[in-house]
């Protein structure tokens, strides 16, 4: 059986909309952008009125409820303009807040999505470090959880939209509570060295 790879009429209208957009309001202005080395201020307020920052999230949030197809062919038809700003637009819809409404709770994600979908917040994500690039998981950022908050230290790079993010989903290692010597069950404790067995 062949597979039918073409889209269907409602992506070919979305692929139509932001090219219209994209070579009307965004590739007149890309020269400039590009000499000042800054994305237009509006970028995520305009693609919020397209409706293409939330494709995939669910309509509750203020998305789409589309699906991935539909989300590449908007970042696709974007990358025609301007490659640089369809990763800007990816990184914050897909790798910050997608990812973070897979993984959030129902609170937080009524909290932070709708303003992601409206373009109010702009988001990233940081993994990277100077030391961990393919090997995500050699990472050495730290939280440690003081109180009802997460005290993170370390470094990150290559943030895409790290200077301009008002929302960040971040990878750190956790750093387990320290436990007092005494409560301690003794199992967990370190032998000492006297009662070693060789
Ligand atoms: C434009 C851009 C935007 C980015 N945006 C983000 C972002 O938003 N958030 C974020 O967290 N990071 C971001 N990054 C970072 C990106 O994810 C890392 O650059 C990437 O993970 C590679 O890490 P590295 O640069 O340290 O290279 P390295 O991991 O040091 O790799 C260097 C080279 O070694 C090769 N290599 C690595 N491991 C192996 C192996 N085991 N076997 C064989 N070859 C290997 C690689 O293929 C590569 O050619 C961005 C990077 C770029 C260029």
């Amino acid at each position: 059986m062949a597979l039918d790879f073409s889209f269907t009429e409602e992506q070919r209208m979305l692929e139509d909309s932001v090219y219209k957009w994209a070579t009307t309001w965004l590739e007149p202005q890309m020269e400039h952008a590009y000499e000042i080395d800054e994305m237009p201020k509006d970028l995520f307020k305009q693609t919020g009125d397209l409706g293409i920052n939330g494709i995939v999230f669910e309509e509750k949030y203020g998305g789409a409820a589309l699906g991935y197809v539909e989300t590449l062919l908007a970042y696709e038809t974007i990358a025609r303009v301007s490659n640089a700003l369809s990763m800007t637009v990816g990184a914050s819809q897909t790798l910050c807040f997608d990812n973070f409404r897979r993984n959030a709770t129902e609170e937080q994600k009524l909290h932070v999505l709708p303003k992601s979908c409206t373009g109010e917040w702009i988001g990233c994500l940081g993994i990277t470090e100077p030391n961990a690039g393919s090997d995500a998981m050699g990472m050495a950022t730290k939280a440690e959880k003081k109180g009802d908050r997460y005290i993170i230290n370390g470094s990150k790079i290559f943030i895409t939209n790290g200077p301009v993010a008002d929302f960040m989903v971040s990878m750190p290692r956790r750093i387990p509570p320290r436990v007092p010597r005494a409560s301690r069950p003794s199992s967990s404790r370190p032998p000492s060295p006297r009662k070693r067995v060789r």
